[in-house]
């Protein structure tokens, strides 16, 4: 057996005018997240985990910010796109523990709704799968309501 892990991380600033997309799922807010995308912080710090452990480098080289084809793209096709690389790699995810850090709105309601979506995005089992959400304490700029940021982990595996 191959074992793969990987880390991702992502910030993306709260802004009026957005709508807020964490997931794959669209959570009512009076703000959203700024970004070329979507937008979808939990999504993106997904695909670096993912590109870690594939050592394949990072989101931001794959889809690049200055390409006008990812401009307002929905950051699951990102995911997809990843998920063929994973695929033609030949491992297999063992498990992804994703945290994303929010002071603002509450998303434990939405939780259920976003693992259904990443599992299918992924074709993963939902025990496969744990999203864990929590505020900053009202600490810097992610607790003053200006920014969400998520943490994931990736485990790979691969039977040779
Ligand atoms: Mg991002």
């Amino acid at each position: 057996m191959q074992y793969r892990v990987g880390i991702g991380y992502d910030i993306h600033r709260l802004v009026q005018g957005r709508k807020l997309f964490l997931g794959a799922v669209e959570i009512p807010y009076v703000k959203g997240l700024l970004g070329h995308s979507d937008g979808d912080a939990l999504i993106h710090a997904l695909c670096d985990a993912l590109l870690g452990a594939l050592a394949l480098g990072d989101i931001g080289e794959h889809f690049p910010d200055t390409d006008p084809k990812y401009q307002g793209i929905a950051s699951s096709r990102l995911l997809k796109m990843v998920k063929e690389l994973l695929d033609k790699s030949g491992y297999k995810i063992n498990n992804l523990d994703v945290v994303i850090i929010a002071q603002e709105p509450t998303l434990i309601p939405f939780k259920k709704q976003m693992k259904e979506k990443i599992c299918a995005l992924l074709d993963l089992r939902q025990d496969a799968l744990n999203i864990k959400a929590k505020t900053n304490e009202g600490l810097g700029a992610v607790g003053h309501l200006e920014a969400i940021a998520c943490y994931a982990t990736a485990s790979l595996i691969r039977e040779d």
